[in-house]
């Protein structure tokens, strides 16, 4: 079985993928870790993650690279957004993406494109979302307990630019896939959105 769960930042996908995994048995991919780690390596090498040649030079970075605590920041998330607008980028971590979406007994991806490009043939596609404003309360809330001072509005921000770019791109932009469920966990606490999202996964099988 594969199941794709695709959704913006700070929506929430990140602990339901874990949680779902960890609920059907299946191994995880969190593929928007291959996008921060093609940003960190630009940022390491000094290149200019709007510019194609570098951030395909990116790509080679080398897999010691993913246990980068630094890869989980703010600021490389923001390097991952925009590397990752170039096709060619995309391109060369698809592989990685669909031969781990494709494994013999199944997975569980979470990303932007899942449902849409990289397993368009997944047995369930589930797109978390969640108001900006929400999001960006969350994001806050994490970042002061974390004890990082940052204001809301410019956490708003950038998870709006984020948003804009993620959605914009003209190669896999984000959008719910047609066959997707949507999980809007705005007013859902976790154990509630971990909840639903499993009975929405258990009806979709049911199904077929
Ligand atoms: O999910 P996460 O916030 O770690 O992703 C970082 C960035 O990587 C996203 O904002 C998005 O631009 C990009 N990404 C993507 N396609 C994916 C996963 C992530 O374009 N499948």
């Amino acid at each position: 079985m594969i199941i794709a769960v695709d959704g913006p930042t700070a929506s929430g996908k990140g602990t339901l993928a874990k949680a779902l995994a960890a609920h059907f048995g299946l191994p995880f991919l969190d593929t928007g870790l291959l996008y921060r780690a093609v940003g960190r390596y630009v940022q390491l090498h000094h290149g200019n993650a709007d510019d194609a040649a570098d951030a395909l030079a990116g790509c080679g970075f080398p897999d010691s690279l993913l246990d980068d605590p630094s890869l989980r920041n703010e600021e490389v998330g923001g390097l991952a957004s925009r590397v990752s607008i170039h096709p060619a980028v995309r391109a060369a971590l698809n592989k990685r993406q669909v031969d781990f979406a494709n494994q013999p007994g199944g997975a569980l991806l979470d990303g932007r494109d899942i449902g849409t490009v990289i397993a368009p043939h997944a047995d369930v596609k589930l797109f978390v979302t969640a108001p900006a404003e929400v999001r960006a309360r969350r994001r806050y809330a994490e970042m002061q307990r974390q004890g990082n001072d940052v204001a809301f509005a410019d956490i708003l921000s950038d998870i709006q630019a984020r948003d804009a770019r993620d959605t914009g791109r003209a190669d896999a932009p984000l959008k719910p896939a047609e066959d997707a469920l949507l999980l809007d966990t705005g007013d859902l606490t976790i154990g509630d959105a971990v909840q639903a999202a499993i009975a929405l996964v258990e009806s979709r099988l049911r199904k077929s």
